[in-house]
């Protein structure tokens, strides 16, 4: 097994680690998988999956060998691992269906047993045994191509440039694969430019499986060159939509799907929300060690796409038309989706300062999270962390690891009326973070990057001009619901109100139209609920977002069969 061959590229550390990654099935289990798909010969050099294909088949391999390959722009291939009897080639794509990656060849003649994606997933919805291996072994896959750059995406750019850091952000939180070639330290980055002409002034430059090149691309632009939502199907009425894919909305497309409702999840970013931005997140229950965002959220997005739950990317509501049954959500450019049943899960955003230049250092000094991505850019440098939230107090313990010093500035007198208390200790006693209270940052300057930070002790009323390069803004939240437009009630600060929070002039106001009064989590609108961060009265955490996902969508049940 080439597992074990040093020399390739995804060869794992241990034989126990190979073992997950590219496990040998035994008899019994491939005359399951037999079962469900259909048995054929291959032939040497035969190509049964090239770059960029769809709809991408499961090969599991009875005799003979296929190699998975990554070509080259000059023609030449890279080796990546080599499947032998017993063995079955696939990575995440096979649970997203997305585009293949990279080229399946067929090296020594025979035989293989050959599934379709819709096929893969009914075996893996329904068994157990089989579902552990091969879940584990393409999110496993997909870990170790992202640890190695092994993608059909290559990226161009300047850590001076705001642009890049939102292009590198989106693949990473979309566990994509990408290779990054910086504009000011790598050697080969002009010869790069002057082979897909393009002009450095154009950064950040993504290059699509060697083919398109996009100059400074927005996100959606990026996921439909990488096909990210190509598979979903928008044509028909599903049972729900979810709106949002944060803690709440993919809580809510997992107990949806295995419950047997067609989903469909609108995300306009990436998915995970802001949780997904969260560095570690201690306080989930059965993670006693802690738990990244990246990974917690990536492991309910492989979830609730491994129950058929569909998860658009990039692909924000822009209006909820709640004025007729299928109710219509709006996604831009014309185009729209219906269904039966909406969960709003939109969450919540940090408040943005009212800086004069605010927005021309937004990603060029200026960050609204602390991942690891954030944190290499400040390495020995001081930074500041503007906040007084779990969210501040997380970011300033992670920052201090790699920082020189975090300067955590609170308007408020101290940290104890908004912080946990675990945390708290941490910020006192780590000698690298530095607290200052009734402080607040009233100018950001520079030139192209930020370079300096005025801010006001609000005691003294004196202000101080700074060398800083670094600023993580994690102050208050705002709800995501100014695309509701007057559908749903909302509370005086903008969050949407949810049933006996619904007083009865919501309700007349609305035109409830219900002998009922509307359920728990339901709003305004029959069939209309809201869940997490976006839903006035929640109490802000991944827990309680994870929860309310998952409740709501009893009541969906019952929405529905009324
Ligand atoms: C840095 C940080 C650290 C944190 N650490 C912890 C912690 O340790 N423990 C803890 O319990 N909580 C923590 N939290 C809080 C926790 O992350 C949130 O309570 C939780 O993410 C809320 O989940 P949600 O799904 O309701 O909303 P969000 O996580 O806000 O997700 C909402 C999603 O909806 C999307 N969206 C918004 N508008 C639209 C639209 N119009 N169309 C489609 N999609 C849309 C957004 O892009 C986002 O992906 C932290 C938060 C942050 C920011």
């Amino acid at each position: 097994m080439n597992a074990s061959n040093p020399h390739l590229p995804l060869s794992p550390a241990s034989p126990s680690q190979a073992e997950r990654l590219f496990p040998t099935l035994t008899s019994a289990q491939m005359a399951r998988i037999a079962a469900r798909g259909r048995r054929r010969t291959i032939a040497g050099g035969e190509i049964l999956v090239d770059v960029g294909d769809h709809d991408v088949p499961f090969f599991v391999v009875v005799s003979g060998e296929i190699q998975a390959l990554r070509p080259n722009d000059d023609g030449t291939e890279i080796l990546i691992v080599a499947h032998g009897p017993g063995q079955f080639s696939g990575e995440a794509i096979m649970i997203t269906g997305r585009r293949a990656m990279g080229r399946l060849r067929v090296s020594e003649p025979g035989e293989v047993i050959e599934l379709e994606r819709e096929q893969l997933l009914a075996l893996i919805q329904t068994d157990p045994e089989l579902s552990e291996i091969l879940m584990r072994a393409f999110m496993l896959r997909r870990q170790e191509l992202i640890a190695r750059d092994f993608g059909d995406v290559l990226v161009i750019g300047s850590t001076h440039c705001a642009g890049t850091l939102r292009v590198k952000e989106f693949l990473t939180r979309n566990g994509h694969p990408f290779h990054y070639i910086d504009l000011d330290r790598d050697a080969e980055a002009q010869a790069l430019l002057d082979q897909f002409h393009v002009a450095a002034a154009d950064v950040p430059v993504l290059i699509c499986r060697g083919k398109s090149v996009l100059r400074n691309p927005t996100n959606a632009r990026i996921a439909e060159c990488l096909g990210f939502n190509e598979a979903i199907d928008q044509t028909g009425v599903s049972d729900l939509v979810i709106v949002g894919a944060g803690p709440a909305g993919l809580a809510a497309a997992v107990y949806g799907a295995t419950e047997g409702l067609g989903v469909l999840v609108l995300e306009s970013n990436s998915p995970g929300g802001q949780a997904g931005s969260s560095s570690k997140i201690e306080n989930y229950l059965g993670f006693p060690n802690g738990i990244s965002g990246l990974e917690l959220t990536g492991r309910a997005f492989a979830q609730a796409h491994k129950f058929g739950a569909q998860i658009m990317i990039a692909k924000g509501a822009t209006q909820l038309a709640c004025d007729r049954q299928p109710y219509e959500v709006q996604i831009g450019g014309g185009s729209s989706v219906r269904a039966r049943a909406v969960i709003l899960a939109t969450g919540a955003e940090y408040r943005r300062p009212e800086l004069a230049n605010l927005t021309r250092f937004e990603g060029a000094g200026v960050y609204y999270a602390a991942m690891p991505m954030e944190a290499q850019l400040c390495v020995g440098e001081d930074v500041i962390v503007v906040g007084g939230g779990n969210s501040a107090g997380q970011a300033a313990v992670f920052l201090a690891q790699t920082a020189k010093r975090v300067h955590m500035l609170v308007r408020g007198n101290g940290l104890a009326d908004t912080m946990s208390r675990y945390l708290i200790r941490r910020i006192e006693d780590n000698p690298a973070i530095e607290l200052k209270t009734r402080t607040q940052i009233v100018a950001l300057e520079g030139n192209g990057h930020l370079e300096r930070v005025q801010w006001r002790d609000d005691r003294a009323g004196a202000v101080e001009t700074n060398n800083f390069r670094h600023v993580f803004l994690m102050t208050g939240a705002v709800p995501n619901t100014g695309w509701l437009d007057g559908c749903v009630a909302l509370d005086d600060k903008g969050f949407i109100k949810t049933g006996p929070e619904l007083s009865h002039d919501d309700l007349a106001a609305a035109r409830w139209p219900l002998a009922r009064p509307p359920y728990l989590l339901e709003t305004s609108r029959p069939g209309v609920f809201a869940v997490g961060d976006v839903r006035g009265g929640n109490v802000k955490r991944v827990a309680s977002a994870v929860g309310e996902g998952s409740i709501a969508v009893a009541f969906v049940h019952q929405v529905l069969q009324q």
